[in-house]
């Protein structure tokens, strides 16, 4: 099968066209929310499309698209719900920790923050903590909120939900079992990686809560306050995790 339509157009959408489609769609699937999506040509069709419009692609998850291929669903209810996108209206679109069935285990690098009742708070907030599982459900469930080097929030967390923050400036992608987040400027400032079972790893991260300030970067952690660095070597990692506070590190009970 051809790439190309009979115009000559490519199936391949530039990226800043996607990045348009998805702020507009809410990060989700427009009938569902789920953020595992694909991009779907709703007015014309992919065959009589001469460019790739924004305002004529929507996002679907690939079984709300498979139900569009097969006429189950049909095209006038995606345009109604691409008016009304389904992410836009909760705020927020799922994600696959959704199915985290064990303690999780947040991972820098190479280490590892063993679940108990909170990963990292800075002064009482948690930065990323895990909760148990509701009565009835058996999925841990993960709380926090991420900040940007300014300190303003990027992302909060609350029960597996995903909200982003400043939906205007930023991005976010989920590409199999990666999250990523852009500024403005396309430059990442947060990125998730979710690993089965239970793994959390957070490859890129520049958070600033109050004054402590914690990088994370593939192999690396490292926090700093504003007196200067700590040694993150110094540490020792319990099983309840690590509370930081502006003039001290202490670790939980
Ligand atoms: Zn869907």
């Amino acid at each position: 099968m051809s790439d190309n339509n009979k115009h000559g157009l490519s199936r391949t959408i530039n990226p800043s066209t996607k990045r348009i489609i998805r702020q507009r769609c809410g990060f989700g699937c427009v009938i569902c929310g789920s953020a595992i999506i694909e991009y779907e040509h709703i007015d014309p069709p992919f065959s009589e499309a001469t460019h790739h419009d924004p305002e004529r692609i929507t996002l679907l998850c690939p079984s709300h698209h498979s139900e569009v291929t097969k006429n189950i669903i049909d095209k006038e209810y995606i345009k109604q719900a691409d008016k009304n996108p389904a992410a836009k209206q909760r705020g927020y679109s799922d994600l696959l920790f959704r199915t985290i069935s064990k303690p999780p285990v947040l991972v820098f690098g190479k280490r590892n923050i063993f679940e108990g009742g909170g990963f990292i708070t800075v002064e009482g907030v948690p930065l990323i903590a895990a909760k148990a599982p509701e009565i009835g459900s058996g999925v841990w469930r993960l709380d926090g909120n991420i900040c940007n080097s300014d300190g303003s929030s990027i992302v909060k967390i609350n029960n597996n939900e995903f909200h982003l923050q400043g939906h205007a400036q930023f991005d976010f992608q989920q590409i199999q079992n990666r999250l990523t987040v852009r500024d403005e400027k396309s430059i990442i400032v947060f990125e998730m990686e979710f690993q089965s079972p239970n793994y959390v790893r957070i490859k890129h991260m520049v958070s600033r809560s109050r004054n402590v300030v914690i990088v994370a970067h593939d192999d690396d952690l490292t926090i700093w306050r504003e007196d200067g660095p700590v040694s993150f070597t110094a540490c020792r990692w319990l099983d309840y995790g690590l509370n930081i506070r502006s003039e001290e590190i202490s670790f939980l009970p």
